[in-house]
């Protein structure tokens, strides 16, 4: 096999590495596509880097250029967010909006609701979150309840979503809904996008362990959101919704080999009874067990970019790489905390923090990633019955 990127590939990294030399921030920061965040400074750091990164024409690349979007290609993509993490300026997550919500509107959004919300998304202007969880529906998503009844022009919404990240942040949300209350399961849904402006809407912060709020319970109490919102057809609206699952379970997977070397570091700059860490083969070989499979994951995504490049629609390997990946990363965090032992209760900016307090809160926020996204026991099941064959 041929690891080897095509030439064009290699032109276009070296003009994506040109901008990022001069425009990458200089300052150290902790990643800024992780799903939490730390408080509002940060939020706002992020968004000044989402807009630099609009502003030369960055954001969105592998949209059409109808939309606002460079038409870039599999492999230009992957380059893309390569360099991105070379230079620790990765896309910033500031909510669902580029990566879920403008995919979704591209393909089955209105000519109007294409114009309406796609430029705004991709200038950061408008911020979005996904309202699809509630607290009796979860993994099991098509019992959900929140209701939208249809009364002259409008939807008529009650009910209430859970886990919904960034809401108290977020301009707007793309909701699923029941329109339908006689029709079970996915049958009777629909997809409609609400103003968190709305009167009506409640969102309630829920505080992590750490402090920081990501998640946020939203009530909705006659909440009236225009028929024109409506994306897809009503009652139909299982099918966009699994759009959205499809872009949102396509993890990277690519990005472990670095987290690994990230550890070593680490491992190398800290003392276990008044010696380098690493120089203990108990360390190094555990050590050296991540990178074996970090490495294999690394190959399994490609395997997702080759049936890509073969324009052939995502396979199981999404499912393999969010277990794979979620499960890798949560070990080498708890291992971390090992390492660290007493020093790996000091959150970020406290004095003598390792690395300004960054490992605690990955260690904090492994876990989340095991259940986002469709928890990892989802993703066994759908390995056992599509990949393995195996019974129900
Ligand atoms: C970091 C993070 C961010 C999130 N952001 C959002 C967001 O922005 N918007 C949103 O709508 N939701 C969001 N969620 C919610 C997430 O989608 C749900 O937590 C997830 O789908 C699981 O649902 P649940 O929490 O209701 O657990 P449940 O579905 O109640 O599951 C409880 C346990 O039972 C297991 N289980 C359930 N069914 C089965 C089965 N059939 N077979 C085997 N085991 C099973 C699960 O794996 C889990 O261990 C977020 C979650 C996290 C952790």
């Amino acid at each position: 096999m041929d690891f080897k990127y095509p030439p064009e590939a290699e032109e276009f990294r070296k003009e994506i590495r040109a901008w990022l030399e001069v425009n990458a921030p200089k300052h150290k920061h902790p990643p800024y596509d992780t799903i939490t965040v730390a408080n509002d400074a940060e939020w706002e750091e992020r968004r000044a880097w989402y807009r630099k990164l609009h502003s030369g024409g960055w954001i969105g690349i592998a949209w059409p250029r109808e939309y606002g979007g460079r038409d870039a290609d599999v492999m230009q993509a992957v380059v893309f967010h390569e360099e991105l993490a070379r230079f620790n300026a990765h896309l910033p997550y500031i909510g669902a909006g580029v990566a879920l919500a403008g995919p979704t509107l591209i393909q089955w959004g209105t000519e109007e609701q294409k114009k309406r919300f796609i430029p705004k998304i991709l200038s950061g202007e408008e911020t979005w979150c996904q309202g699809y969880s509630e607290p009796n529906a979860g993994s099991d998503l098509t019992s959900l309840r929140t209701m939208a009844i249809e009364e002259g022009d409008y939807f008529v919404v009650n009910g209430s979503k859970i886990w919904t990240s960034q809401a108290h942040r977020a301009d707007w949300m793309f909701l699923l809904c029941r329109t339908d209350p006689k029709q079970p399961g996915s049958r009777g849904l629909s997809y409609i996008l609400v103003d968190m402006k709305t009167p009506g809407i409640t969102t309630r912060p829920m505080v992590e362990i750490n402090g920081q709020i990501s998640f946020n319970q939203v009530f909705f109490e006659n909440v009236r959101v225009p028929k024109e919102n409506l994306v897809g057809r009503k009652n139909d609206g299982w099918r966009v919704a699994t759009t959205t699952l499809a872009f949102e379970r396509n993890f990277g997977g690519r990005q472990y080999p670095n987290l690994v070397r990230d550890l070593a570091r680490m491992a190398q700059q800290i003392q276990i009874n008044g010696r380098p860490a690493w120089e203990s083969s108990a360390v190094r070989q555990q050590i050296a067990a991540f990178a074996c499979e970090a490495e294999a994951i690394k190959y399994n995504a490609f395997r997702g970019i080759t049936r890509r490049l073969k324009r052939q629609p995502p396979g199981p390997e999404s499912s393999i790489l969010k277990l794979a990946g979620t499960e890798l990363n949560l070990r080498i965090q708890m291992f971390a905390m090992e390492l660290l032992g007493p020093y790996a209760q000091l959150d970020r900016g406290e004095a003598f923090a390792v690395d300004g307090g960054k490992w605690l809160e990955r260690a904090i926020t492994a876990r989340g990633g095991t259940i986002a996204g469709g928890s990892n026991q989802i993703q066994h099941n759908i390995i056992g019955e599509r990949v393995l064959k195996l019974p129900r």
